[in-house]
């Protein structure tokens, strides 16, 4: 039974970058759903971008708090209020990145110690987290932020080297050990495990996974049955300790809910739904690359006749500065698109859009989240990685699940900057392999089981659930024990 003295308070300190804190965030409201009290811990920047979705969860009775600590941007040479530009961030100034996440260890751990907590989840990158927590005598659990299969063949080929036996960065190899037949090529992998070289990420990553090692374990943000082969692989082969809590964006089953998610939406749900609720079920393709990615004014007008090519209505969020937008639109494209098509410049509700039924598939850069919460709604995705796990993720989806056909991306491009033009014609070729015919057809009923399995693992009794459970009584057990001493 749950009494004041054995109730647990849990600290969130997540990365300030869209893409990390909007699933921290349903994570931290899982645990609250179950009478934690929460405390997240980010800059004011974040703090505010966030402050509608946490005044929302206290009014629906959970216990949210904000401890704001300054951004050292400043102190390591940037401008104020730097952390909140999303994308330049992390690419050009990657060692100022870290250098600024090492220096919030003093005041983060002042809060902590001001505010007694039970338990801290950082992101993966807080490398100092672990050591934190230790002083404070408190279970750090760690979350990446990506899929189970991602961190698997990471660490396969970081430890076996595949790639180092072909003859070019194009000819593919296989990563071994791991099931699903998954082949790569070394154009896919980030450049440190490319050219086995050691830079500025694969440095501070590596001293992130030190850390993670000596954890209480991590949190997955996707569900057994999703990933069971790579969940037994990273468990039993592996020999790390992992909580599978996902989709956690299915908390999120209100309207309100599904629009403030994020930044502020840059089109009115009224008029989000009114037009999606124009068209018919399955007919719109969802076109979106996540909170960091850029493209060239040059790819922007391919991915443009690319639509207009396949002939479905679409729903096409841009990211960019003002100036690009004027150039890239091919000739008439808007007047021809009237009623076909609808481009949002600026931020989309990503979930509402995805979960409305006219929604038949999702052009993706395959960031877990929006993979994750494609899968969720039950929608099947044209794959365009470019980063991070992206492709990764690009495997589980095509190969793995069968759910999604690629536009044939195939170079790692940090943000899209330096990425190889992707064509009109294999934009269309892939969108109509996902939208129309015998094949989509299958995809979408494949798409559809998936989707009911994610929705049971976060019911009662599922496999997210129980793993949530399990993870809440152990952290109790932690403090009981420690409170006894
Ligand atoms: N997102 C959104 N509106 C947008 C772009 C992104 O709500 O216009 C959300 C999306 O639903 C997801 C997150 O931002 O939860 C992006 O995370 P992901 O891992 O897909 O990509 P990243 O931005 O980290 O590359």
């Amino acid at each position: 039974m749950e009494t004041e003295s054995n109730r647990l308070h849990i600290s969130f300190l997540p990365l300030p970058a869209q893409g990390h804190m909007i699933p921290m965030i349903d994570i931290a409201k899982a645990f609250a759903t179950r009478g934690a009290k929460i405390t997240v811990i980010t800059s004011p920047a974040f703090a505010a971008i966030f402050s509608k979705q946490i005044e929302r969860a206290n009014q629906l009775g959970l216990e949210f708090h904000v401890q704001t600590v300054k951004f050292p941007s400043t102190e390591v040479g940037m401008p104020e209020g730097w952390e909140n530009t999303d994308a330049t961030a992390y690419s050009q100034n990657q060692p100022k990145f870290g250098e600024a996440l090492s220096l919030l260890r003093e005041p983060v751990l002042r809060i902590l110690e001001k505010h007694r907590t039970d338990c801290l989840v950082t992101d993966f990158f807080f490398a100092w987290a672990t050591d934190v927590a230790a002083r404070l005598k408190i279970p750090r659990l760690v979350f990446g932020g990506t899929s189970i299969i991602a961190v698997c063949a990471e660490e396969v080929i970081a430890r076996h080297q595949p790639h180092k036996g072909v003859s070019c960065d194009s000819e593919t190899f296989l990563v071994p050990h791991l099931p699903g037949d998954i082949k790569l090529t070394r154009n896919q992998l980030p450049e440190h495990l490319r050219r086995l070289v050691e830079n500025d990420f694969s440095k501070h990553a590596g001293e992130a996974l030190e850390s993670e090692l000596k954890s209480f374990g991590s949190i997955f943000n996707s569900f057994y049955e999703l990933e069971k082969d790579y969940a037994d692989y990273y468990r039993n082969v592996l020999g790390r300790k992992a909580w599978h809590i996902g989709p956690v964006s299915l908390c999120n089953s209100d309207t309100a809910d599904k629009v403030q998610r994020g930044k502020e939406a840059s089109i009115g749900r009224h008029e989000c739904l009114q037009w999606l609720d124009s068209k018919k079920p399955n007919s719109v393709v969802y076109v979106c690359f996540g909170s960091l990615t850029r493209f060239s004014s040059q790819q922007l007008s391919e991915i443009a006749k690319g639509l207009e090519a396949s002939q479905q209505d679409f729903l096409w969020i841009v990211k960019g500065d003002k100036n690009q937008e004027q150039d890239w639109l091919p000739e008439g494209f808007e007047e021809r698109m009237d009623g076909k098509g609808l481009i949002i410049r600026g931020w989309a509700p990503q979930l509402l859009i995805l979960d409305h039924e006219s929604i038949g598939g999702f052009v993706t850069h395959c960031g877990w989240n929006s993979t994750l919460e494609s899968i969720s709604a039950g929608v099947p995705m044209v794959t365009w990685p470019m980063f991070a796990d992206q492709f990764y993720n690009e495997k589980l989806v095509v190969q793995v699940l069968g759910i999604g056909a690629g536009v044939g991306s195939n170079l790692f491009a940090v943000f899209a900057e330096g990425a190889k033009l992707v064509s009109r014609d294999d934009i269309d070729k892939a969108v109509r392999r996902v939208m129309a015919g015998e094949e989509a057809e299958v995809m979408r009923r494949r798409a559809k089981v998936i989707h009911e399995m994610a929705r049971k693992a976060v019911a009662e009794g599922g496999s997210s659930d129980s793993d949530l459970t399990s993870l809440i009584e152990e952290l109790k057990q932690h403090k009981a024990a420690c409170e006894s001493k």
